[in-house]
């Protein structure tokens, strides 16, 4: 079963792009407009995670955020808080509240994506999204399947956990030691060249014609998976 995100927000386009980038990547959503609603649905869906806006009608963010602690069925239920306030001051007041994490507005949907696989993982390590995303390369965890701009792309065992990799990580230079500890496995003994020979396999297998390469070789260190650079 996909994880569930209860979205509080009562801006409709800011509400709109949230589900559109959880669903995206793999997560069911739930949405409450105000403050005494999201208690109300909570309570019902049990979330694994909630995304609360700091400003809402009813109920501010921090006064939900209370009440849930409170309550046994919510109590270690994460929840990141988003909020245009950019002051220390509230980041501490809204982590005091109890909030697992705190990501101010405006920002991008995949650094707030970044901050809900973190605190995912911390506190339900198997709840994970079963989608892992970079641009338009997209991996399917539970299907064991991998598409780029829609088309299907066939790997071989090594290269399809050498990309897992890259995409938990999306733009960290790795080094090809690195890599063949966390690809192969640190009892392993095999050669760093070898990491080269997967890697070109990989980008055969993923770059079709006229398509960006998301693999960067970083002379002399190693490799990162990036996603494109904003205009
Ligand atoms: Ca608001």
């Amino acid at each position: 079963m996909k994880p569930l995100v209860l979205v509080v927000e009562d801006e409709a386009a800011l509400g709109t792009l949230l589900r559109y980038n959880l669903e995206r990547d793999g997560f069911r959503v739930a949405e409450a407009r105000d403050g005494e609603e999201a208690l109300i649905v909570a309570a019902e869906r049990k979330p694994d995670l909630v995304l609360l806006d700091w400003m809402l009608p009813l109920l501010s963010g921090i006064e939900v955020c209370r009440r849930l602690r409170r309550l046994p069925t919510a109590r270690n239920m994460p929840i990141i808080m988003l909020t245009a306030r950019g002051e220390e001051g509230d980041k501490i007041r809204g982590l005091n509240s109890g909030a697992d994490d705190y990501v101010t507005k405006p920002f991008s949907p995949s650094e707030l994506m970044a901050r809900v696989r973190a605190v995912m993982r911390r506190s339900r390590p198997g709840a994970e999204a079963e989608v892992l995303r970079c641009d338009d390369v997209l991996m399917d965890l539970a299907g064991h399947r991998v598409k780029r701009n829609g088309r299907d792309i066939h790997l071989g065992p090594t290269e399809f956990r050498l990309l897992r990799y890259l995409l938990e990580h999306p733009g960290r230079v790795f080094s090809r030691e690195q890599l063949l500890d966390a690809v192969w496995g640190a009892d392993v003994y095999v050669e760093p060249r070898t990491v080269d020979v997967h890697i070109r396999r990989l980008r055969r297998a993923l770059n079709g014609d006229d398509e960006r390469d998301p693999i960067r070789t970083v002379r002399s260190a190693g490799y990162a998976l990036d996603p494109p650079v904003a205009a």
